[in-house]
Parts: C-alpha cells; structure tokens; sequence
C-alpha cells in the first residue's frame, strides 16, 4: 500500500458525518488493522497518533495532551520500512511522505460535517474539497442561500400555481 493511502485511511478511521470512531474499540480497530495486514499494537497510542496527525494536516499544531511512543524505521530517501504495528507503519509513512515532499498533499475537507482525510493530486496542490461532486457543491449551495435568504426555486411552469413556500 502507499505511504499516502495508508495515512489517508489512518486518518478517516474516524468519520465526523457519521460519528464513527473505529479506534474507540479494540474489535473494529482490530478489524482495520488485519484489513490493512498491520498488528493493532497500542490502541491509545494509535489515538493520539491519529488526533495528532489530523490536527497537523489540518494545519493546526500538534497539542496532544500525552507522550507518544513509537519505534519507527525510516529511509530518508522515501523507501518505506513498514513496522509491525500500525502506528509504526502510519508514522514511517508520515516521515516517508515529508521526505518526498508529499506531505502537504494529504488535507482534510474544510467542511465540518465531514472532516474526511484525503490526498491531492492536483498540478499545483489546489484541491479544498474530499469530492467537489459532494461537499463542494454543499459549500456553494449554503453560500448561494446566505446570500440570497429569499430567494426560493423559480418555478418554469406558471399553470403548476406558486410552488409551497420555503
Ligand atoms: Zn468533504
């Protein structure tokens, strides 16, 4: 698996949409790592790995109230060592990713009923949104109703009557 597809997976184990957090229990974190061929190691660990990482891509600044402790190998030349567990295999893909300048790829979506990591693979780096077709479009309908509070779908057929009031 690529360093970024792996990050980018460790960081949607939580979904702010639907409220899911698959490190809030030891099966479906279990579950996850055996998906992504990893042992599950420290389960708080990983947690404060992922809150840390998340915040970081975020742009915000790592703040995580406890010491992280993770063994990590690493190549600098962007050669990933995978360790056994999944905070090893996360982490030595962070480092990876910042060795080949890939690192500030990974976002999140700014929107906050979704939050979901991805990695962006514009020419210049400019992608904002997890899928335009879907939280970009959200974005720019929520802007258009701020703008224009009274305004209500026009209606294209007057013998239809006034549609119901919005
Ligand atoms: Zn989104």
């Amino acid at each position: 698996m690529d360093a970024h597809q792996l990050v980018v997976d460790f960081l949607n184990t939580v979904d702010v949409e639907t409220g899911t957090d698959l490190l809030g229990d030891a099966r479906t974190w279990e579950r996850w790592c055996s998906g992504h061929q990893l042992g599950a190691g420290d389960r708080a660990q990983a947690a404060l790995l992922r809150d840390g990482l998340r915040t970081v891509v975020a742009g915000g600044t790592w703040s995580a109230p406890g010491v992280l402790t993770v063994p990590v190998s690493a190549q600098p030349d962007g050669v990933m060592v995978y360790g056994r567990h999944a905070a090893e295999a996360v982490l030595t893909a962070a480092v990876s990713l910042t060795a080949t300048g890939s690192w500030s790829r990974l976002k999140l979506c700014p929107a906050d009923d979704c939050r979901q990591a991805f990695y962006d693979r514009s020419h210049n780096r400019s992608r904002v949104w997890c899928e335009m077709a879907d939280c970009g479009n959200r974005a720019k309908v929520r802007r258009y109703r701020a703008r224009h509070p009274t305004t209500g779908p026009s209606d294209p057929s007057p013998e239809a009557g006034r549609p119901e009031t919005v």
